[in-house]
């Protein structure tokens, strides 16, 4: 192609790409899902086929993404990892971001039928995500990175689930139970960020509702993790805190080599599971995922 004098205008074009050696999370969210639940009748406070929906999307970009080693979702948010070896788009975040956010929406779409069938999807509430990348410089940040989300999650649904029952089993109005929340507060010493502290929320369930929170579904406790299925190892007999946590200090990766490993995680079956990414034991039976190195195939 020849070069015309309006070239130079590409030099106005910024470079974004991503530190290298490090973890890149792509966190998308859905806008204004608050409307957007109300308008299509989300049962509150979790609607069991809207989740669905949500992972079923995540599924298929893990599955149009090899590259993806894990990804969490709760609520209208999901969280998809590539490794620090990865290299896919020489790392430009804007590529990674839009691409992720634009499959996934794509299939949400599609998909939505599926799971909403006597509700079609109709202007102006349509879905759409933001996106964003971010990196962290190593495997234990990574780690309370999605520790974080899935605290989240547990602090978020143990306060959602309370509400509801007072407002819809206890006959309370949105106020007045928001109210009692929050006033429990007062004279407590606060570790969770929203009002009351958990142990409070757990007992007005159990006590006015008759709920044990601890059975709970896990998907509305946990969230949803997504990763490629290898066979699971038997966990080290490493203590708590013994898993490596240092920053991943491999050299680039040939592209053949890359090749050659898309080609191993695309046979991988992408599974959805609802369990806890915080303790060691999970990150220990499955060690392809922090290592970035496919495991065998499960027989
Ligand atoms: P923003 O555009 O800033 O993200 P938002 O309205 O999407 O605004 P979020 O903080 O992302 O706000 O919260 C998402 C909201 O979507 C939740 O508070 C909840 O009301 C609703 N929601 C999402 N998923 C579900 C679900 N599975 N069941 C019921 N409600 C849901
Ligand atoms: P933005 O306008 O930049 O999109 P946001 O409100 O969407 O802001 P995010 O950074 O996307 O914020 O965070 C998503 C979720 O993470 C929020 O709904 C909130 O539950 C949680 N969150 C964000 N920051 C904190 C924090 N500092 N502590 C606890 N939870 C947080
Ligand atoms: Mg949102
Ligand atoms: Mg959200």
């Amino acid at each position: 192609m020849a070069n015309s004098k309006y070239e130079y205008v590409k030099d106005f074009e910024q470079p974004d790409v991503l530190l290298p050696s490090t973890w890149i999370v792509v966190r998308i969210d859905g806008k204004g899902f608050h409307k957007f639940s109300d308008h299509y009748q989300f049962t509150k406070p979790n609607d069991r086929r809207a989740l669905d929906l949500m992972n079923a999307a995540a599924v298929e970009v893990m599955k149009e993404l090899p590259d993806l080693c894990i990804a969490y979702g709760v609520s209208d948010e999901f969280s998809f990892v590539f490794h620090p070896n990865c290299q896919l788009f020489e790392r430009r975040s804007a590529k990674l971001v839009t691409t992720i956010v634009s499959t996934f929406t794509g299939y949400y779409i599609h998909k939505w039928s599926e799971y909403f069938p006597s509700t079609p999807l109709q202007p102006p509430y349509l879905p759409s995500f933001d996106g964003r990348a971010v990196i962290y410089p190593s495997n234990g940040i990574l780690r309370d990175y999605m520790s974080w989300r899935q605290v989240d999650c547990h602090i978020n649904n143990l306060y959602n689930t309370t509400f509801w029952m007072m407002v819809l089993k206890g006959g309370m109005s949105n106020t007045d139970a928001e109210q009692e929340l929050k006033i429990f507060d007062e004279g407590h010493p606060t570790y969770f960020t929203q009002g009351t502290v958990s142990g409070d929320k757990n007992e007005i369930l159990f006590k006015r509702f008759g709920i044990n929170y601890n059975n709970e579904e896990d998907i509305y406790k946990k969230g949803s993790v997504l990763y490629r299925q290898f066979e699971l190892q038997e966990p080290e007999s490493a203590q708590e805190g013994e898993v490596d946590n240092s920053a991943v200090p491999e050299g680039k990766q040939s592209r053949s080599q890359q090749e050659r490993l898309r080609k191993l995680r695309r046979k991988a079956q992408v599974v959805v599971d609802h369990v806890d990414i915080i303790k060691n034991d999970f990150w220990e039976r499955r060690p392809w995922i922090l290592s970035g190195k496919p495991g065998k195939l499960p027989a």
